[in-house]
């Protein structure tokens, strides 16, 4: 591939098919507001459509065919049809209602007259003047009456356009109609021959590639199928190739021109400590260790992801690495995104630990004086271990010799807080990074999220684990007993989750939606236990308040939202019941699961839905969280199952997973290529790719660096 833009003649070459006649971009135009008043305005913004450009890239999801217009003489009874034709007159009539109004044309084509009719629609009597051409979409209803679904005034001799042919249907949302976009789009038509190429000419004729304007125009309004098919697949290489630019550029960063102190495997220190652990290792921690030991040798900086479920033991190899900088007189740290998850950290890390080694807790609320100190033993090299939060971050916080970090939930961090811990280390050197996900996800998808790290996954669960049977309910009688069962097991001294309704739209509505859930329970069904609540609109402190004193026994139902999926380890609980099961995704679902089972206690999982869904039949079934991973993928789609945000991958438009993994990995060897000849894409030819590649995932990802 090296040698598509090595040569000189080839480059004059790409330079011929790359010139355009007129000259790019003329960002002005694109960049125009596109303001609308009232609800169709605040529609288009909701779709995060703000500009002439945007508008252009916001492609139809499907098309109708309506390629082929009828004589009104032809019309079946009950057929859905498209007529062209003329009006001869209007009348507005009261509906049998008398409060709401019907539209009603005498209109005509050679073959013959129809009456047209729209309901409680009155202002399209002012559009349809005597003489007026339309085109009419909608069914036949009697004999003559023809009710209108959708029309386009076309007349003065022209043609009809956006409503005849393959129709594009475009993601509409409440307040605009996808009709009404279809026509914006008509309108702006012209403006598409001004969105600009990203893709070297060399590229594209390599890859046989349609230009970019005249896929976005394809997609919108094709001529034939397959010309939308290739238009699409055309935007849709496109994006995954920036993409993977993007990810390639950000393994370069991680990687080349950075060094890190090689921890050598003495022995020792992580030798008795393994030792001392009151458990066998499993197989994938034997192995996730192995590999940590091969990349700590090395003077590049490990950039390791490992991924688990919760409970698989990934702290355990968390803090193998940790002793490895320890043994070696170095420092390591670990950070959690909340303060609830760093304090469970540190226990866990304490007991596995034996109190042998000291090891302490940074966050936000630890006490002034406590921090003082700390931060001084840190900077002398004293103290070898610290766990935290963003605190860990902050300025006065210097380390002796930090040499290893490990970053749990690290979807959750942003590049800019992890490059903060980074550069703790001394000068000039990197540390050695392990990245901690719970989240299982498909390897389809660790492509695209993780391509930048190399992956370690535990599948095998500890031993003493206990399976959760899980139901799928549905009905009152199911939901008495449901209930009934949590009272029996309470009685039995053992606690519950109840997980209220996802709303994706908004958390306020989720934490209305849970207080009053929790008022309903604690007066009803559970009168005589114990009931708390927890939400996440609640101020940081409240709901720590409230996981601890679940933890602690204090109450015996916890109403929550989705906030517990990552959280804390409460061994004592054994049922988790979840409302509305159908709005969580499958790997949602598996989460909420993994909150039970963690004692000695058989447990169970209680999941309101309809049981012949075929996500919540999948859920009763497979304990596998990465197959249900993969599970929730082909069910869904890749856009939902990222849709839920909690995976850290980047929002693909056009590309659908995992129908296009091939095309990725695809895109995946094009980006090696490019960025091997052209490392910075400095080239004159990839200059608009790189601005592309920024432009569309330079938030989520590093840019490459310039
Ligand atoms: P994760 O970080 O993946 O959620 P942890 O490493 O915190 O999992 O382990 C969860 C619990 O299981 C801890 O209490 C830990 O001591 C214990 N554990 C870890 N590995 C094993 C093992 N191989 N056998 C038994 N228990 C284990
Ligand atoms: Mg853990």
């Amino acid at each position: 591939m090296a040698t598509i833009f090595g040569s000189r003649d080839e480059l004059t070459r790409d330079a011929a098919l790359a010139a355009p006649v007129r000259s790019y971009p003329r960002p002005s135009r694109l960049a125009e507001p596109l303001r609308l008043r009232g609800a169709p305005g605040k529609a288009l913004l909701a779709l995060g459509i703000e500009t002439v450009g945007d508008l252009l890239e916001h492609l139809p999801h499907s098309h109708r065919d309506r390629r082929d217009v009828r004589l009104v003489a032809d019309l079946g009874v009950g057929e859905e049809a498209t007529v062209a034709v003329g009006v001869r007159g209007v009348t507005v009539r009261p509906m049998r209602d008398r409060r709401r109004k019907r539209v009603e044309a005498r209109v005509f084509d050679e073959s013959g007259p129809l009456i047209a009719v729209w309901f409680n629609q009155p202002w399209i009597a002012r559009q349809l003047g005597e003489g007026a051409q339309v085109l009419l979409h909608g069914k036949l209803r009697r004999r003559s009456e023809f009710w209108v679904t959708e029309h386009e005034v076309f007349g003065d001799g022209g043609a009809p356009v956006h409503t005849v042919g393959l129709v594009p249907v475009h993601p509409a949302t409440q307040g605009i109609t996808p009709a009404r976009l279809r026509g914006l789009v008509w309108d702006s038509y012209p403006r598409i021959f001004d969105l600009v190429e990203p893709l070297p000419a060399g590229l594209r004729t390599a890859e046989r590639l349609a230009d970019r304007p005249a896929s976005v125009a394809a997609v919108h309004f094709p001529d034939s199928e397959p010309d939308e098919r290739a238009a699409r697949r055309r935007l849709a290489y496109e994006e995954v190739l920036l993409l993977q630019l993007a990810v390639a550029g950000r393994r370069r960063t991680r990687r080349e021109g950075r060094r890190a102190r090689p921890l050598a495997g003495s022995g020792a220190l992580v030798d008795r400590w393994r030792s001392s652990l009151p458990f066998e290792l499993t197989g994938d921690q034997l192995r996730a260790m192995e590999e940590i030991d091969r990349d700590l040798a090395g003077e590049r900086p490990m950039q390791r992801l490992l991924m688990g479920e919760v409970g698989s033991g990934k702290t355990v190899c968390a803090l193998f690495a940790m002793l490895r900088a320890v043994e070696n007189g170095a420092q390591a740290a670990l950070m959690a995104p909340t303060e609830t998850l760093a304090e469970q950290h540190h226990r866990t890390l304490d007991s596995l630990l034996g109190g042998h080694i000291p090891l302490e807790l940074l966050t936000g609320s630890t006490p002034a004086g406590r921090r003082r100190d700390l931060l001084a033993r840190l900077a002398s090299g004293q103290l070898g271990l610290v766990v935290g939060t963003h605190a860990l971050i902050e300025d006065p916080v210097a380390f002796r010799d930090l040499t290893l970090v490990v970053v749990d939930e690290q979807q959750r961090f942003g590049v800019r807080q992890r490059a903060a811990l980074d550069r703790k280390a001394p000068a000039g050197l990197a540390p050695h990074a392990l990245h901690m996900s719970a989240t299982p996800i498909p390897r389809t998808l660790s492509l695209t999220a993780y391509g930048d790290l190399d992956a370690t996954v535990l599948r095998e669960l500890p031993r003493g684990r206990q399976p959760v049977e899980t139901y799928v309910v549905d009905g009152a009688r199911a939901r008495a007993r449901a209930y009934q069962r949590i009272r029996d097991e309470i009685a039995d001294g053992r606690q519950c989750f109840v997980v209220c309704p996802l709303v994706e739209e908004s958390e306020a509505l989720q934490a209305k939606a849970a207080t009053a859930e929790y008022e309903r329970l604690r007066t009803t069904e559970f009168r005589e236990q114990r009931v708390d609540l927890i939400h996440g609109q609640m101020p940081a402190r409240r709901k720590q308040a409230a996981m601890e004193a679940f933890a602690a026994g204090e109450a015996d139902v916890l109403v929550a939202t989705s906030v517990i999926e990552v959280g804390i380890d409460v061994p004592n609980a054994t049922v988790m019941l979840v409302e509305a099961a159908e709005r969580y995704g499958l790997s949602q679902l598996h989460q909420l699961r993994g909150r039970v089972g963690r004692g000695a206690h058989r447990s169970l999982c209680i999941l309101f839905g309809d049981p012949k869904l075929a996500r919540l039949e999948a859920i009763a079934h497979e304990r596998d969280g990465f197959r249900l991973a993969e599970i929730d993928l082909e069910l869904r789609g890749a856009g939902d199952v990222l849709g839920t945000r909690q995976h850290g991958l980047p929002e693909l438009r056009v590309a659908r997973l995992p129908e296009d993994t091939e095309m990725l990995v695809r895109a995946r060897d094009r980006a090696d290529a490019l960025l091997r000849a052209d490392p910075r894409l400095e080239r004159p030819e990839h200059v608009l790719l790189r601005e592309a590649v920024v432009a569309r995932f330079g938030s989520e990802l590093d840019p490459i660096p310039a």
